[in-house]
């Protein structure tokens, strides 16, 4: 090893050393005394997750008080006192994912809102915790007999867990308004994390069934909210555990907001919703939405007076709110854009999407200025705007389509322009026809403008010598899906599902000029704070094998009775008909050829390793 000789970089390094020893006595020691205070635990023994260890030791002291067994295991599997508990306890991640999604472009204003503690709502559900509260009265008159039919499943065997585990959040919460409600007391801490401790394997009382129940009931509190949104007259655009998108269908930000404040309020006097953190993020005007990784319009962004530009258009529409402004500015999330290629394909997809949202707000915002708001007049604009927008697509966009088509057939193009991403998953040939596709499928989310985007598509294919319904016209979207599921950003203190074919970025580190590595971090789309990529490659890893054993271990069902096969032997089943695989092996071909393309792009050896091979056995055979 050579000797550090920079000066430069011995000061770097003692300042880092400081750095980190003034943190830990500052800000990290603190903490730690505050915690072990509140929770009786020594310091030393808090552990590298002082919040998780703090839970374990709550949820088994609640455990023995009401005389139930721990099941505490340094495995990521619960201790059951057998040996199998990895294959009997299979968590389906798939399964538990909840998306609502409703493709569209969305002319009013569009509220972006964060959603936190909703396993705390989930629990205190005045539908599920009627069952759940019985359970825990039966807990504390010591009644023997749990066995009451009322569950079937993972409710069966996890119903008690659950009941203790209301119990230790209702303690959290009871301390919590004790503190005064202070956002930075343990019990806040914990129960800010709680959701993150449950699901982290490495928590000693993590039990996958125990986390799929209690993702069950937030899936049933979600679902009520979403419902609650839509009785209150909001249109839901886009809805997950942690961020749910909603349209207003007011046209003015003063009104949106008045609007948002008083829905928010309201949800906070409801039982089911009371115990629910939710905050308005973002606002959008002109919204167009594909799915959450392909979105755009003009976002209402809060800024300070100093920071408004003189270039930028909105200047001219900046709305104030008390004494915040907010500057409206195109913004366009648009991962399939990625995928065109070289840069005037991309240029020129940011060129028309960007002015789809610009213009049409721009006549907006004059024809507000012009009249005074009335509901009348309301509608009138809209319709002016509907005009405009037609007028917009079958006029400016068909001639600015037609030159820049034009521009790309002469440049050409094979399989080899595409770049190879992470999710490519196509066979792609046609540089301008893949563009057509791209730019047609977001101009035909808006419903309004169909007829004229037909038209539009029509001259477009026509351009390009394809007949308009060859199977090659069909948009597919060009990035393949792998959603890693409970993913916890340290920064934002939130738990997020990611798909890990998008946002994932390979860092050449250079160590002194003299070698290379490569780092593979994704970040969090809230506060670009990076993953943890290690832990990332080591869960897909456990994702793949235990899917293969899933693969390995399904049933066999009668093509013609779906009945399952009780036999081991027989080719067919007793009325003669083929059997059938639960799971199709080309379906979990292709999840290993994403993970393994994914490993190739990324340098995750282990991960590539481990595809490889399960690759090899399942194309054998
Ligand atoms: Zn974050």
């Amino acid at each position: 090893m050579r000797p550090v000789t920079d000066s430069n970089a011995i000061r770097r390094g003692v300042q880092l050393c400081l750095e980190q020893y003034l943190a830990s006595v500052h800000v990290t020691l603190p903490y730690l005394v505050c915690l072990s205070k509140y929770s009786g635990i020594p310091i030393g023994n808090l552990g590298e997750d002082p919040l998780g260890r703090v839970f374990d030791v709550h949820f088994t002291q609640f455990l023995s008080k009401n005389k139930c067994v721990s099941w505490a295991s340094l495995d990521p599997f619960p201790d059951l006192g057998t040996e199998s508990s990895g294959l009997v306890h299979q968590d389906d991640d798939e399964s538990t994912i909840c998306i609502l999604r409703n493709k569209g472009v969305y002319r009013s204003i569009c509220v972006e809102l964060d959603v936190r503690r909703l396993l705390v709502a989930a629990l205190f559900n005045s539908e599920d915790s009627a069952i759940f509260g019985k359970r825990a009265n039966q807990l504390s008159d010591k009644h023997t007999d749990f066995g009451g039919g009322l569950f079937l499943g993972d409710e069966t065997s996890c119903s008690i867990a659950v009941a203790i585990f209301r119990q230790l959040l209702q303690k959290y919460l009871k301390d919590l308004s004790l503190d005064g409600d202070e956002e930075d007391s343990p019990a806040a801490e914990l129960l800010e994390h709680v959701y993150r401790i449950v699901a982290s394997p490495n928590t000693l009382l993590h039990d996958p069934t125990f986390h799929r129940c209690l993702q069950k009931l937030m899936r049933d509190v979600f679902l009520q909210l979403l419902s609650s949104l839509q009785t209150f007259g909001c249109l839901v655009v886009y809805g997950s555990f942690s961020r749910i998108v909603v349209c207003t269908k007011k046209v003015g930000l003063h009104a949106a907001k008045e609007y948002i404040d008083f829905i928010l309020s309201t949800l906070k006097q409801q039982d089911n919703t009371q115990h629910l953190h939710i905050r308005p993020n973002r606002v959008w005007s002109h919204y167009i939405f594909m799915d959450e990784y392909n979105y755009g319009g003009v976002e209402f962004q809060m800024r300070e007076e100093d920071e408004i530009s003189d270039e930028e258009f909105g200047k001219d529409y900046v709305t104030t709110i008390g004494s915040m402004l907010f500057v409206p500015t195109v913004v366009g999330h648009w991962n399939m854009k990625e995928y065109l290629t070289e840069d005037v394909s991309r240029a020129y997809f940011q060129t028309i999407i960007g002015r789809f949202s610009r213009e049409a707000f721009k006549k907006q915002m004059t024809l507000l200025s012009e009249c005074a708001n009335s509901v009348e007049k309301e509608e009138e604009i809209s319709s002016e705007i509907l005009k405009f927008v037609k007028r917009q697509v079958s006029v400016h966009f068909t001639n600015d389509l037609t030159r820049m088509l034009s521009e790309l057939i002469r440049e050409g193009g094979d399989a080899s322009s595409f770049p190879t991403l992470p999710g490519s998953h196509l066979p792609l040939s046609n540089p301008a026809l893949e563009f057509t596709k791209t730019i047609m499928s977001i101009l035909e989310l808006d419903e309004d403008v169909q007829h004229e985007s037909h038209v539009l598509r029509r001259s477009a294919l026509t351009q390009l010598g394809i007949r308009e319904y060859s199977q090659s016209t069909i948009f597919r979207n060009p990035c393949a899906e792998f959603i890693l599921t409970d993913l916890f950003c340290t920064e934002c203190v939130e738990t997020r599902d990611l798909n890990l074919c998008i946002g994932g970025v390979t860092i050449t580190e250079n160590d002194d000029g003299s070698s290379t590595a490569k780092k593979t971090e994704w970040l969090c789309d809230e506060c670009d704070n990076p993953y943890d990529a290690n832990e990332i490659e080591w869960r897909l890893i456990d994702l793949i094998q235990k899917e293969s054993v899933q693969f390995q271990l399904q049933d066999l069902r009668c093509t013609k009775t779906g009945k399952v096969a009780r036999g081991c032997l027989s080719k067919e089943s007793e009325c003669s008909a083929p059997w059938k695989p639960d799971i199709p092996n080309n379906k979990l071909v292709k999840r290993i050829k994403i993970l393994q393309n994914l490993a190739r792009f990324h340098g995750l050896n282990n991960l590539l390793e481990s595809c490889t091979g399960l690759l090899h056995n399942y194309t054998e055979s």
